[in-house]
């Protein structure tokens, strides 16, 4: 019985969910919440500057056992910075936040998911990969502007297997579909995954 769960398991489609821009106060817990609820791994990539001033939500992360990602320190274009910024975006977010979880960062998203080449040069320097999405949510600030176009869970049918679904701390429309979302996905089979778990197979 073991071996047929672990088999169908293995057989289930794979989806991860990934949060940008945290931690945001108020925002990042209630996701947390919600995420708990539906007993979900998922990935943040998160912001040095924002991590800096709430440590705890980012330890609150990796407690709950979602994977952190380096989403850059400032959140800027990084093709705009010079190559000397570029790497310290890029490092000081992963050694705050080896600091704060004393987890070592695997994976990095270029904020806008912009890259360069000297941002290239610094992820490999650096040991990071690079993690885009595959689906973007819309739940950013700028997409939320037309908010019927982008509604959550309106995107529950064009999920494929190993998808990468970008959405963001900050939404409260994310909020309010968040946990309808992870249900309609586990009634089509998928299971849950972090960005790591996803590219180990
Ligand atoms: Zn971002």
């Amino acid at each position: 019985m073991l071996v047929l769960s672990v088999t169908v398991l293995a057989q289930s489609p794979r989806v991860a969910l990934t949060f940008d821009d945290g931690p945001l106060p108020g925002v990042t817990e209630a996701l947390l919440g919600i995420l708990k609820q539906a007993n979900v791994k998922a990935t943040f990539f998160v912001v040095g500057r924002s991590s800096v001033l709430r440590p705890d939500l980012v330890l609150q992360i990796a407690r709950d056992g979602h994977e952190l990602g380096n989403h850059s320190y400032s959140h800027l274009r990084l093709d705009g910075l010079t190559d000397r910024q570029v790497a310290l975006e890029l490092s000081a977010t992963s050694e705050l936040i080896a600091r704060i979880t004393g987890q070592k960062m695997k994976c990095f998203r270029p904020p806008g998911g912009r890259l360069s080449p000297v941002c290239e040069r610094e992820m490999k320097m650096q040991d990071l990969c690079l993690v885009r999405w595959t689906l973007n949510a819309g739940d950013s600030e700028m997409d939320l502007v037309d908010l019927s176009r982008h509604h959550l869970l309106s995107l529950i049918d064009k999920i494929r297997p190993n998808a990468i679904v970008l959405l963001h701390n900050g939404s409260e429309q994310t909020l309010t579909d968040l946990a309808a979302f992870i249900q309609a996905l586990k009634e089509k089979g998928f299971v849950f995954v972090t960005v790591s778990e996803l590219s180990h197979d």
